[in-house]
């Protein structure tokens, strides 16, 4: 236990600002990180407990400095890709990264086949030499150059989309910024934002076929040479996923097929009945409500100060960690030109401290990023003490828990950030877009499946992989006139593809565990809500100390691998749909 405790971060300021934090950071040089990996491995040469012991905690230190440091240039990038500055350093983290990659998995071999094992583990934990385990089998110096490249292409493809520039509604805007357009109560506006946005994407068609084709050939031959048949075992194994594989992932979406889909067909055919169009077209399905999707009650500055009396409602942990992202600086939520596009929560491990990436639009989705990301700054803000940098963040799966469980959390709530009158209708539509989301994702995923079986498709073929499952999960998608999307270009919009393959079904495997805190938060009056809340705080305390069926054990969620549990959620949720419709309110 005391080796455990060192592995904790050395220097936690009572509470260190966003500036602090980035003037502490430093960038490490080849040279740096050779020489820090030389000296653990002369501690590891003498062979006993005390340099051993030594040496696991000046490994983390490394790590927690190098991923700081990793975290604070793609941020930089992320915030404006314009600056040249921003993407130099970018660029050389891209082209050290796997040299750096490949001294961890050195260190971690070493460590794994330390005679003393059973020292090593009592320091480390068994599930971090588990995951150590895994990393080690998906690098090789023999693929660190196709590695660097794999990054630059997925860097390429983020600054091709946030070039993006239209002239819409009297503004200029990125693609983020289409959003409050593509959902607009007026259809003409929805169809003219679509229409730009795609043809956007036609116009670039090529050259993402083009980065896309070459990022799938060389992950093809990085499995190659690491002794794959193709790339999907090793993105499942670059994924840390330890308890499941392809196969429960494929059931999964054929529940998801079975049980979801009609679902979301027949509550599309209920809007298009009530607005009285002949068919529903790509360009209605983001306007869920009616009346207009609920908007935040105000910009940025109003939206941050109400999320401040939500969270000091809602629970004083979440409240008190709120006002330290604020008042720290760790958030980046406005959106403007030549900002990446999307929203993440990245970290600083040597200070323990998250930081919040979004483009706010003045749409419900600044609600949605907005709690989501908090969910995810906070699970790894309650998991900053414990042992080792591998559980402070668990696999995304079981993050994406934290991140959408807090979506669900903040409903009894949600009227400080949409207004009172609206909170009904918000929280309506945030089910239907939860339920909406489903079918989409699995199909993001069977499509990887297929793309990495088939690493010899040409991109036309790919186009028609993706119509194929299109039609499977989404039947009611039409498209009308938007010819990119009709000719099975949509995936090209979603970068997770491009730059994060594997990393969807995440969002679908997650959604059915929040869905299970949701139904426990209504269920057993202010008890049962309380009880939600603490199991949520809890498992987010939990961090990655364990594999992602253990976490949901811990936290009495049913995996969403048991088919019970995602018909369950799903019949909730069509029933709280169905009787908020006969009544009129939800
Ligand atoms: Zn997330």
């Amino acid at each position: 236990m005391q080796h455990q405790q060192d592995l904790r971060p050395r220097e936690q300021p009572a509470a260190p600002g966003f500036a602090d934090i980035a003037a502490a950071i430093t960038a490490p040089t080849r040279e740096s990180l050779a020489e820090g990996h030389a000296a653990i491995g002369a501690l590891l040469d003498r062979g006993d407990a005390s340099a051993r012991a030594e040496a696991i905690a000046r490994f983390d230190t490394l790590r927690r400095e190098y991923e700081s440091w990793s975290a604070l240039v793609h941020l930089r990038f992320a915030q404006d890709t314009t600056d040249a500055e921003a993407k130099a350093a970018r660029d050389h983290a891209d082209t050290l990264a796997p040299f750096e990659t490949g001294l961890v998995t050195a260190t971690k071999r070493r460590l794994l086949a330390d005679r003393d094992r059973a020292g090593v583990e009592a320091a480390l934990g068994r599930h971090a030499l588990r995951l150590w385990e895994t990393d080690v089998t998906t690098f090789d110096p023999a693929i660190a150059g196709e590695l660097e490249e794999e990054a630059k292409l997925a860097a390429r493809y983020t600054e091709l989309l946030a070039s993006a520039r239209f002239e819409i509604g009297g503004a200029t805007v990125n693609l983020s910024g289409l959003a409050p357009f593509a959902e607009h109560p007026d259809r003409s506006v929805r169809h003219d934002a679509e229409r730009m946005r795609w043809e956007f994407f036609a116009a670039h068609g090529e050259e993402l076929d083009a980065i896309y084709d070459r990022l799938v050939r060389l992950r093809h031959g990085m499995a190659r040479t690491l002794g794959d048949a193709t790339f999907t075992p090793l993105g499942y194994r670059r994924m840390r996923r330890l308890d499941y594989g392809p196969a429960e992932v494929a059931r999964y979406r054929d529940q998801v097929a079975a049980r979801v889909v009609p679902l979301v067909a027949s509550l599309l055919e209920d809007r298009r009945r009530e607005a009285g169009w002949d068919r529903l077209r790509f360009w209605d399905e983001a306007l869920i409500d009616p009346a207009g999707n609920p908007p935040p009650v105000g910009g940025h500055d109003v939206l941050l100060a109400q999320a401040q009396l939500l969270f000091d409602r809602l629970d004083p942990r979440l409240a008190a960690f709120y006002r330290l992202m604020r008042e720290g600086g760790f958030l980046d939520l406005k959106n403007r030109p030549g900002k990446a596009g999307g929203g993440f929560c990245t970290a600083f491990p040597t200070h323990g401290m998250p930081f919040i990436f979004a483009n706010f639009t003045g749409t419900h989705h600044d609600v949605g990023v907005f709690t989501h990301e908090m969910g995810h700054a906070f699970q790894n803000w309650e998991s900053r003490t414990l042992p080792g940098l591998d559980s402070l963040w668990p696999t995304m799966e079981a993050a994406e828990i934290h991140s959408m469980g807090l979506e669900f959390l903040v409903h009894p709530h949600i009227g400080l950030l949409v207004g009172e009158a609206a909170a009904p209708r918000f929280r309506r539509m945030h089910l239907i877009a939860s339920l909406g989301f489903l079918p989409y994702g699995v199909c993001v995923d069977h499509f990887q499946h297929e793309v990495y079986a088939n690493p010899e498709a040409t991109p036309a073929e790919r186009h028609a992989m993706w119509q194929r499952l299109e039609r499977r999960y989404m039947p009611w998608t039409d498209y009308g006139d938007l010819g990119h999307p009709a000719k099975g270009g949509r995936w090209q919009a979603k970068g997770h593809i491009y730059g994060a393959p594997f990393y969807y079904i995440d969002y679908t495997l997650a959604l059915c565990c929040a869905m299970q805190l949701w139904v426990r938060s209504r269920t057993g009056g202010a008890a049962g809500a309380a009880a939600a809340l603490d199991a949520y705080v809890a498992l987010c305390g939990r961090g990655g100390s364990v594999p992602f069926q253990e976490l949901l054990a811990s936290a009495g969620l049913v995996s969403p691998f048991a088919t019970e549990a995602l018909s369950g959620v799903v019949g909730k949720a069509e029933q709280v749909l169905r009787t908020a419709t006969a009544s009129g309110a939800a």
